[in-house]
């Protein structure tokens, strides 16, 4: 990256000017202006250079600028760049095709959406017309979007001030060991409290006015919490005895990210419907969707699907989409974030945490790793306080300063950092990584009490 620090000015004074971020006081926001990204990386106007150990939003599986589905995508807009969702498409088509291939069990049809939002709505959509109930349970510790369900549907506090259409939106516990709701000592304990919790929430709920439980196989944002053998079959039986459609959030989690297509792999559980979108393309052109059982979708054989999106399959994004997959099949993406996982960033996180007296847990699979930071490892008490701001904050906002001195761009979430870089990230590259967050690690030590 070359250094051009006047066009990287008129960059940020036109986004300060006009660009209204996401969930950001305006007034109190610096967005770097970014020049240019490839692989792993990414640099800005000064010429400084990032390893991105966020994948962005945690959705550039294969990396930024990979020349196949850059290429895809130049194709498509030369051949035909856009076409309205009511016709047959070829690239649409294979993009169905490659995705229901890739799903578990049954889910063989394929609604797209824009993003992962929209893929939530569209599955309560279906859930709730399928059994005729209404009300969905969803996880505290969890992420499905900012549009109105599928906000409400979200556990972490920024729902709260989205929250006044939740009717019908009940939040249960899931299970995490580390913090555990229920007491627990082990794994299989946390797993029956968990189940038992979530199947009196249901009797209390009454079990025929619920249409849907929505869980994400592997939650992201609220903290990678990999579930214990056993629960998500668990929770497949208790849908199964109500009648309720299982519905798994795999925006994050699926597309290599656990070191599988897609995380119910992992835990041999196929659900009802399936969302997904993020690394579906790596987010090159916004998709996403839901993935369908035959079952649900037989219910709109011959009764109208009332949803749909000017943009559901636009050539652009299936082309990319058809080219990441492809592309990762070819590469051996998926293969590698398993590789990664266990031969690398795993042991390089636990041995992190035997070093570091503010590494309280490490937990995850795959290119799908965090960190809890603690203040003390016996009481586990979190580096910052749930959803802590400005002063109380200032320990993890240290922590990540020192990361980004250091050339590295690291995912922070309240008292958690995640290690979430492309699939595809060298091992090199990935070892360099975990060396700095090593030394930014000493900037959390400091603010540790023993
Ligand atoms: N579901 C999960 C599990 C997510 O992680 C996200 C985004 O982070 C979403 C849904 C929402 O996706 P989008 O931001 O594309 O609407």
């Amino acid at each position: 990256p070359h250094a051009d620090p006047q066009a990287g000015a008129a960059v940020k004074a036109a986004d300060r000017a006009h660009v209204f971020h996401s969930w950001s006081a305006q007034g109190l926001i610096d967005p770097l202006a970014v020049a240019g990204a490839e692989g792993a990386y990414f640099w800005d106007y000064e010429g400084k250079r990032y390893l991105d150990f966020t994948s962005g939003l945690v959705y550039t599986n294969i990396g930024y600028q990979h020349p196949k589905v850059v290429a895809a995508i130049q194709e498509q807009a030369g051949r035909l760049a856009t076409f309205a969702p009511a016709f047959a498409v070829d690239v649409r088509s294979e993009a169905a095709r490659l995705i229901a291939e890739r799903t578990p069990g049954d889910l063989d049809k394929i609604f797209f959406t824009n993003g992962g939002a929209e893929a939530v709505e569209n599955a309560v959509r279906m859930a709730r017309l399928h059994t005729g109930r209404h009300k969905v349970l969803s996880a505290y510790r969890s992420y499905h979007g900012a549009t109105s369900t599928a906000i409400n549907l979200t556990g972490d506090p920024r729902r709260w001030p989205s929250d006044q259409g939740s009717a019908g939106v009940v939040h249960f516990w899931a299970p995490f060991l580390y913090r555990s709701p229920f007491y627990s000592e082990n794994e299989q304990q946390e797993c029956e409290r968990a189940l038992q919790h979530l199947e009196d929430t249901i009797a209390f709920e009454g079990p025929q006015t619920i249409a849907a439980i929505i869980l994400e196989t592997v939650p992201g944002t609220a903290g990678i919490m990999v579930p214990p053998p056993g629960y998500l079959a668990g929770v497949r039986e208790i849908c199964d005895r109500y009648g309720i459609v299982f519905v798994l959030d795999e925006v994050m989690a699926g597309f290599g990210r656990t070191g599988k297509w897609f995380a119910a792999e992992q835990f041999d559980v196929v659900p009802d419907l399936m969302t997904f979108a993020k690394g579906v393309n790596s987010g090159y052109v916004p998709l996403g969707g839901v993935a369908i059982s035959a079952e649900i979708a037989a219910t709109f054989d011959k009764r109208p699907y009332p949803g749909g999106l000017t943009y559901s399959g636009h050539p652009l994004a299936c082309a990319a989409a058809v080219a990441t997959i492809n592309t990762m099949e070819e590469e051996g993406v998926v293969e590698h974030a398993a590789r990664l996982g266990e031969t690398v960033i795993g042991p390089g996180l636990r041995e992190l945490a035997e070093r570091h007296p503010s590494v309280g847990d490490v937990r995850g699979l795959g290119a799908f790793w965090a960190l809890d930071l603690v203040r003390n490892k016996e009481t586990r008490e979190p580096l910052v306080p749930y959803n802590a701001a400005g002063e109380a904050n200032a320990p993890m906002a240290a922590f990540a300063a020192a990361c980004k001195a250091k050339g590295l761009w690291p995912f922070v979430n309240m008292n958690r950092t995640h290690v979430v870089p492309a699939c595809n990230i060298t091992e090199a590259e990935a070892k360099d990584g975990l060396a700095i967050l090593d030394e930014a690690l000493t900037v959390a030590d400091e603010h540790t009490i023993y």
